[in-house]
């Protein structure tokens, strides 16, 4: 039996861990924390609908098979000629090596946005926005200064437009616990591009927007953010915001490991792969998710869960595949659709072939939530471990 490593537990490590498990494969799996965390529901952390903390599940409770070894260290490089995997703590022989290792904020080089900014990626990060939220305006009836309860998002894509959905919704109510009038907060998205959410058609988009918008967002499309400064945001026509909580969610950009391992990588740092999800340098190595680039139809495809996952289970089929001597299958994503909530129990996008909006598309993406949960455990997942997750969907508004 070969010497299997995964790196990283995010969606498309723990699918590919599945698989192996599911196959009675033993594996490595190595991850910075000892959870996995919903990355995908990241806003509904931030945006104050239930605890931080809810938003993980501890690997030990997706895996249980005896065989699997789960260490929590962190990947530091890949040692290609002796086929390892360097790690603070160590060293991981392999003889195939998954390599889901996420993604990390693109600042496209605007001055003070990586400083003074904060970035929706981590539990921790969504823990630290919603603390700062809750400090700015705990603190607005000693300083009475507006643009402390001005929030502004930078980046209008799902991650961005999700968590004003969230923030439009949590924002009154908090405004309600503090004795605060609803009218003296401002939540403005800023986006360079002329259109929100990119991934859905421009009819879907304009319903996203009007649905914000009537709930109170400014959206300010076309403008890109120059240079952000403490509690500042300079903007290309040469206007200046000022606000209490910056958070950048304009893009992303590949782990360092992997240009760092001299792979071939694409502008964004993604590792180039082929149909089976080999880099094209080393066949030894499997490169999923945001790691990845592959070019299907002319262009990469995009760097989601959806993809994450479905990488993650076809990588861990190919590496059995090659330890059985059997042959590989090539990548054929399938395009499920995509979905954006717009604070709880609503959103837009769409499934299948469909378009939806309002509360079915609410309803459609929390039900992506429980096929998700069930995924990675079952029954026992939805209905006990992650359950908190389920308060507040669609179904109970
Ligand atoms: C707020 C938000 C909302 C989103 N919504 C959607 C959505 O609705 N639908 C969708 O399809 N996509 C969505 N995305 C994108 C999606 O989350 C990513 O595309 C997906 O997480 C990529 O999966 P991955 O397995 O490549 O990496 P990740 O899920 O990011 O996992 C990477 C893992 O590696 C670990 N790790 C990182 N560096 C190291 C290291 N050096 N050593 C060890 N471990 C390490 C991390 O801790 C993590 O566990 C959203 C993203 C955000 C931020």
């Amino acid at each position: 039996m070969g010497r299997i490593v995964i790196a990283g537990a995010g969606y498309g490590g723990v699918m590919a861990g599945k698989k192996f498990e599911n196959s009675h494969t033993p594996f490595v799996m190595i991850n910075k924390h000892s959870y996995h965390q919903f990355i995908t529901w990241l806003h509904e952390a931030a945006g104050g609908r239930n605890h931080v903390d809810d938003y993980k599940v501890e690997l030990t409770d997706i895996f249980t098979r005896h065989g699997t070894m789960i260490v929590k260290d962190e990947v530091t490089g890949i040692d290609r000629q002796e086929n390892k995997l360097l790690t603070i703590r160590g060293s991981y022989p392999y003889d195939y090596a998954l390599i889901a290792l996420g993604s990390a904020p693109e600042f496209f080089g605007i001055p003070g946005l990586s400083e003074y900014s904060m970035q929706l990626r981590s539990l921790e990060t969504a823990r630290q926005i919603r603390t700062r939220i809750e400090r700015e305006f705990a603190r607005f009836k000693d300083h009475k200064e507006k643009s402390k309860l001005r929030i502004v998002v930078g980046g209008a894509g799902l991650t961005g437009i999700e968590f004003v959905g969230e923030l439009l919704e949590w924002l009154p109510k908090l405004c309600a616990k503090l004795d605060i009038s609803s009218s003296s907060f401002e939540v403005i998205t800023i986006e360079a591009t002329d259109s929100i959410l990119p991934a859905l058609m421009p009819s879907l988009q304009k319903t996203a927007r009007d649905i914000l918008e009537q709930k109170g967002a400014k959206i300010m499309t076309s403008t890109k953010i120059e240079r952000v400064e403490e509690g500042r945001v300079y903007l290309g026509s040469g206007e200046v915001i000022e606000a209490g909580t910056i958070v950048w969610t304009g893009g992303v950009r590949a782990n360092t490991v992997l240009s760092q391992a001299g792979l071939t990588c694409d502008r964004r740092g993604r590792a180039q792969v082929n149909d089976y999800l080999q880099s094209i340098d080393d066949e030894r190595l499997f490169i999923i998710g945001d790691c990845a680039s592959l070019i299907q139809s002319g262009k990469p495809l995009p760097p989601t869960a959806q993809m994450a996952t479905q990488m993650g289970q076809l990588a861990a089929k190919n590496i059995l595949a090659l330890l059985t001597n059997e042959s590989m299958q090539k990548f054929h994503p399938k395009m499920l659709g995509t979905l954006a909530s717009l604070g709880s129990g609503q959103g837009v996008g769409t499934f299948g072939r469909f378009k939806t909006s309002g509360t079915t598309a609410g309803l459609a993406k929390d039900l992506t939530k429980v096929k998700y949960l069930y995924q990675l455990g079952g029954l026992r997942m939805v209905t006990h471990i992650r359950k908190p997750l389920l308060k507040q969907t669609a179904w109970q508004v």
